[in-house]
C-alpha cells in the first residue's frame, strides 16, 4: 500500500498523529474533522496514499463505491436524521488543502460554518 510520509493524513491513518476516530477497516478510516463546519462532519480517506479524486484510475473505483456507501451508514450511526451533505474538494480551484483524498460528510441542525 503507498504512502507518503510527509502526509498528515498518511500519519493519520498509521496512527502517528491522533484523530478522533469512528470507523475503519483494512482500507478506509474515518475520523472527526478537527475544524468541523457541521455539528457533525466526518472524513472518509483511503489508508493508501491517492493524492487527489483526479488521481483515481480504475482500479480504485470499488474503493470510490465503498467510500461514497460508507455515508449514510456512518450518519445514521452518528445520530443524523435530516439530511446530510458529501463533498470531495479536488486540485486548487477546487479548495483542497490535504492532498490525500478525502470525502467529507457533514450533517447535523443548521446553521452551518460554511455553505
Ligand atoms: P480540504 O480543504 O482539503 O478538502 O479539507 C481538509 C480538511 O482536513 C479540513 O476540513 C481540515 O479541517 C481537516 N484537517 C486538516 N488537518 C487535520 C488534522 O490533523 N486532523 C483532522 N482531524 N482534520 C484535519
Ligand atoms: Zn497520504
Amino acid at each position: 500500500m503507498k504512502h507518503d510520509p510527509n502526509c498528515i493524513f498518511c500519519k493519520i491513518a498509521a496512527g502517528q498523529i491522533p484523530a478522533k476516530k469512528v470507523y475503519e477497516d483494512d482500507e478506509l478510516l474515518v475520523f472527526h474533522d478537527i475544524n468541523p463546519w457541521a455539528p457533525v462532519h466526518v472524513l472518509v480517506i483511503p489508508k493508501e496514499h491517492v493524492a487527489t479524486l483526479a488521481d483515481t484510475g480504475p482500479e480504485h473505483e470499488a474503493l470510490l463505491g465503498r467510500m461514497l456507501a460508507l455515508a449514510p451508514k456512518l450518519m445514521r450511526e452518528l445520530g443524523v436524521s435530516n439530511g446530510f451533505r458529501v463533498v470531495v474538494n479536488n486540485g486548487p480551484d477546487g479548495g483542497q488543502e490535504v492532498y490525500h483524498l478525502h470525502m467529507h460528510v457533514m450533517g447535523g441542525p443548521r446553521p452551518w460554518a460554511k455553505g
